[in-house]
């Protein structure tokens, strides 16, 4: 079968004579076939989940190395079951966290919450994770049905079928297509052509690192919200650790140092964060700039369907987004395998996805206010509720965040 699902077949058939003649037929797969642009978490969980199913699932990613993955992230427990439910052994690729540290305006220790216990308690511990460690893992697991170095440029609708076209001229057709290509989606253009993410004047910077600063605990997150900026560290297991920096009202600058920047822009340095700096060079630390994506369109139109950040791209303030793309891939996967009504399977993916979707790219931009205030009086009352958490509520507001509500 070539990249398109096609496959080259002998078949009889008649001459310009009416004498039979053997000949070579191209003939479309006839099985159930999907196509996902995109090998990032969506897509990659997507196809795992698919094949789980039973349908046939082909994944073309843009690029050929997992460069682009040189980060970490948090995967709450909700979307650990799903990957671990596929076979992925993601303990290997991170760390289970134990405890999540958040620090106030000053620097000062505000509260500690016990994301450990109560992941547990819901059934999977939350993980912090190597990104690139984990996409490679699962591009290995996807196996052949992974196609790399594949821009997708457009797509178009065949009849019955959906068309994706790449850069290099070649081209993939299948019942439908789904678009897991992340915010800057190509898909997208297809399904949403006038839909446009909203860029904020907040970024910064993020990275991963092959040591532990000297003050990382194992199985900690240490949060800073100080007034205009943000910092975490974190343990991502395997010896490794990942940091980042967010700043609001302001952008990453290029041509000139990161360290500089940060330092600053951090009103208070946390030792942990030094620790961090003098241990990563700068072409380690990604510029990220935050934006997202809040439309009323459909997430779908004919045969081409959106998933993940290419459907609802959220800024990483809340730190939801690969868990929202997980749960998406997996809803999706349930659906596809009990019918081929794909507008039913596509309006019932929709609504059972926006609103959590949705959620969670609001509650992405009120976190980045809430952490980066620069009101005093704001940031001492926040503080001191921070401060005086009741271990119920503690339980309550971890339980939100591990169990994606
Ligand atoms: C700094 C930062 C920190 C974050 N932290 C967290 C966190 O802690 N927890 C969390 O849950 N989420 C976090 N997120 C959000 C999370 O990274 C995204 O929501 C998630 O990666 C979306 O997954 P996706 O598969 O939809 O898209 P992506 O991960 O962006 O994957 C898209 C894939 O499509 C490929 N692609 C793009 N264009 C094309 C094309 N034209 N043709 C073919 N392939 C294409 C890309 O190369 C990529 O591999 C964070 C985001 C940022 C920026």
């Amino acid at each position: 079968m070539d990249s398109s699902g096609s496959s080259i077949k002998a078949g009889w058939g008649r001459d310009e004579n009416g004498s039979f003649i053997l000949r070579k037929v191209s003939t479309v797969a006839a099985e159930k076939t999907v196509i996902i642009i995109g090998g990032g978490i969506g897509g990659l969980t997507l196809a795992l989940a698919l094949r789980q199913r039973g349908v046939e699932a082909r994944v073309y990613e843009k690029y050929d190395h997992f460069q682009n993955h040189r980060t970490g992230f948090l995967i709450w427990s909700y979307a650990i079951k799903i990957l671990e439910r596929l076979g992925v052994p993601v303990s290997e690729d991170g760390a289970a966290l134990e405890v999540m540290e958040i620090y106030g305006a000053k620097g000062q220790f505000l509260t500690s919450l016990p994301v450990g216990e109560v992941s547990r308690e819901s059934g999977a511990d939350s993980y912090e994770i190597n990104r690139l460690r984990l996409i490679s893992r699962m591009s290995q697991m996807v196996g052949e049905q992974l196609h790399v170095g594949k821009d997708c440029i457009s797509i178009e609708m065949d009849g019955e079928r959906a068309v994706a076209h790449f850069s290099d001229k070649s081209q993939a057709t299948g019942d439908i297509i789904v678009g897991c290509d992340g915010a800057k989606s190509t898909v997208r253009t297809f399904v949403q052509p006038s839909a446009k993410l909203e860029m904020f004047n907040a970024g910064g910077w993020i990275a991963v690192i092959d040591q532990h600063p000297a003050d990382l605990k194992p199985g900690y997150h240490l949060d800073f919200w100080e007034p205009s900026v943000k910092g975490g560290v974190a343990d991502i297991g395997n010896g490794e650790a990942r940091w980042y920096v967010g700043m609001n009202g302001r952008l990453p600058e290029s041509g000139r140092s990161i360290k500089e920047q940060i330092l600053d822009v951090v009103p208070v340095v946390p030792t942990i964060l030094n620790q961090c700096l003098e241990l990563t060079s700068e072409d380690q630390m990604v510029p990220v700039i935050g934006g997202d994506l809040l439309t009323s369109e459909p997430w779908y139109r004919e045969r081409v369907l959106l998933l993940g950040d290419a459907a609802h791209a959220t800024s990483p303030y809340a730190g939801m987004g690969a868990c929202s793309a997980i749960a998406d891939a997996f809803l999706l996967s349930e659906l596809l395998a009990t019918t081929e009504d794909w507008p039913a399977v596509f309006e019932s993916f929709e609504n059972g996805r926006k609103p959590a979707a949705e959620s969670i790219i609001k509650e992405s931009r009120k976190n980045l206010h809430l952490s980066t205030g620069r009101g005093i009086l704001k940031n001492k009352i926040r503080d001191w509720k921070l401060g005086h958490i009741p271990e119920k509520a503690k339980h309550q507001i971890v339980s939100e965040m591990v169990n994606g509500r």
